[in-house]
């Protein structure tokens, strides 16, 4: 019996493997395409000012329309098109795209406004993501001082030297560099010694415990202190609650965004949050 109920039970997964790895296989033969079929397209989270509420830069996010899934959020594809070197290509479309839309808004009166752009680890390793940004700047106009890139530990965990060449070259021109999710790799403090960079983004996680889980509080507190020591900014990430907010503003950060201020947007809409 037991024999049998094995085999059973073995054909079953097995089934459910090949249909999962058919999907996944689909999937990654759609993705390959995506880009040339222009599948891929931005929404943009503000970012506010927490003193004074006005919004001073916007963040640009990936999203996918597949003609069988309909959108698919980034979490369930770049790191599929990471796996498959596509996000070399799909980054630097990312980086022009985010650039000629604010030298859209800049051009409609809107000339203070900053654009932050996730970068992925590939961007370093298998592409120049200098000379990509460099281009994303070149063909929009978009002064270097209003760019933002987004980076994670795991760029910076590869070879520390592949990283530390293009950022430096970066933020010679002007060009701002932010810790993203910060506080959720295993090696944040180390990492904050060794890059160069401008900003840091506590992550989601920590600002959801505020403010029934003190430890979290003391955390996000520790680390606002920790940033302004290190001359960084800060930038608190999944504002949802009012009690957030007002918690966020007193204790110091800098920079908010979240649900209680927008959700990400698509570029006409964050149009017309502008004007008004
Ligand atoms: P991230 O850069 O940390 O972006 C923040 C994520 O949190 C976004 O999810 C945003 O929609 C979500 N979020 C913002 N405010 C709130 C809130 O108040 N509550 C909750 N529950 N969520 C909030 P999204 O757009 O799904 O992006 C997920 C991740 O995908 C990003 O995390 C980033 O790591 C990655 N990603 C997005 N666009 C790109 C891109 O162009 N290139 C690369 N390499 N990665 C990207
Ligand atoms: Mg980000
Ligand atoms: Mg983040
Ligand atoms: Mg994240």
């Amino acid at each position: 019996r037991a024999k049998s109920n094995g085999r059973n039970s073995f054909q079953l997964y097995s089934a459910d493997m090949n249909r999962t790895s058919m999907q996944r296989l689909s999937l990654e033969s759609r993705l390959h395409t995506a880009l040339s079929n222009n599948e891929l397209f931005l929404q943009y989270q503000p970012k506010l000012e927490l003193g004074s509420n006005r919004i001073v830069g916007m963040e640009a996010l990936l999203r996918w329309n597949d003609r069988e899934q309909g959108v698919i959020p980034p979490d369930q594809f770049i790191p599929v098109a990471e796996e498959l070197g596509l996000i070399g290509k799909i980054g630097a479309w990312a980086l022009e795209e985010a650039c000629r839309q604010c030298k859209e808004w800049h051009d409609a009166g809107y000339a203070d406004l900053h654009m932050s752009v996730n970068v992925s680890p590939q961007q370093f390793t298998r592409r120049d993501l200098a000379d990509d940004v460099e281009q994303a700047l070149g063909n929009s106009g978009l002064p270097p001082a209003k760019l933002d890139l987004e980076i994670t530990e795991s760029c910076a965990i590869q070879n520390i030297d592949d990283v530390l060449e293009p950022l430096n070259r970066l933020r010679q021109q002007g060009i701002t560099v932010s810790m993203d999710d910060f506080g959720t790799g295993y090696s944040s403090l180390s990492m904050l010694s060794q890059l160069p960079l401008d900003q840091l983004k506590v992550d989601r996680s920590f600002i959801s415990g505020i403010p029934e889980r003190s430890q979290d509080q003391e955390l996000v507190s520790t680390m606002v202190l920790m940033a302004h020591n290190l001359g960084l900014n800060v930038v608190a990430e999944g504002i949802e609650t009012d009690k957030q907010h007002q918690y966020l503003q007193q204790i110091g950060c800098d920079q908010g965004q979240g649900f209680l201020f927008n959700r990400p947007l698509p570029p006409e809409d964050i149009s017309k949050l502008l004007i008004h």
